[in-house]
């Protein structure tokens, strides 16, 4: 059985991937397999840069087939911002530099999104989460999909549930992603597109 690794120490999402490719015939395994790993340099300007940039750089070091992912949240008012950014985004408060800046806690974050809306003196802003996927195998071939979700960014935090920016992203049933249960969200976020379409296509070929 092929054996592909999940490029991911988020155990949300590598629990979400886990449960898409249950049905294929591949064995699944962590990054937490191969112990202390370096973490691949993220300074990719797009999604699909950056996806492609940790699958091939995991598939290096492991020797075996890599799914990776990216993502993040992109606001209308703030011309796409945190977009490529959104896991660093409080970090530009100490540096320009982002394409080198360690992550934030969610809190932070979300307090960097709401100091950025009030700044330019906006109540609230369309935005869309975003994701893309990639599978590189060790022959070299590479699988890219994407998948996008449009809500709204509020000021008031709803629910207890998702992660990052869930509790101030409402989707169009006027309810915030953290008010989903994780079916609900799989079913219309940007992740779950993305995943769809790669199962689909890695179906065909194994
Ligand atoms: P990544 O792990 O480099 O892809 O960074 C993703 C970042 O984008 C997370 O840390 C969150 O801030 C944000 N993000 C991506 N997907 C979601 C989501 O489904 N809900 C909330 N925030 C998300």
């Amino acid at each position: 059985m092929k054996t592909i690794v999940i490029a991911t120490r988020n155990r949300g999402k590598l629990r979400e991937m886990r449960a898409a490719f249950k049905n294929l015939p591949l064995e699944i395994v962590s990054l937490d397999r191969f112990g202390d790993l370096p973490d691949a340099v993220e300074d990719g300007k797009t999604f699909a840069d950056n996806a492609l940039i940790k699958a091939k750089f995991f598939m290096e070091l492991t020797g075996l087939a890599c799914i990776a992912d990216d993502s993040g949240l992109c606001v209308d008012a703030l011309d796409g911002m945190p977009g490529v950014y959104s896991a660093r985004y409080a970090s530009l408060r100490s540096t320009v530099d982002l394409d080198h800046a360690h992550d934030s806690t969610d809190g932070d974050n979300n307090r960097m999104l709401l100091d950025e809306l009030a700044r330019i003196g906006v109540e609230q802003s369309s935005a869309a989460y975003k994701c893309a996927l990639c599978f590189v195998d060790i022959d070299g071939t590479v699988v890219e999909t994407e998948g996008k979700c449009r809500g709204t960014i509020k000021k008031i935090p709803r629910g207890t549930g998702g992660f990052g920016y869930d509790p101030y992203f409402y989707t169009d049933a006027d309810k915030t992603m953290a008010e989903l249960t994780l079916e609900q969200k799989d079913r219309i976020s940007h992740r779950g597109e993305a995943l769809r379409k790669m199962v689909e296509i890695l179906e065909g070929k194994f």
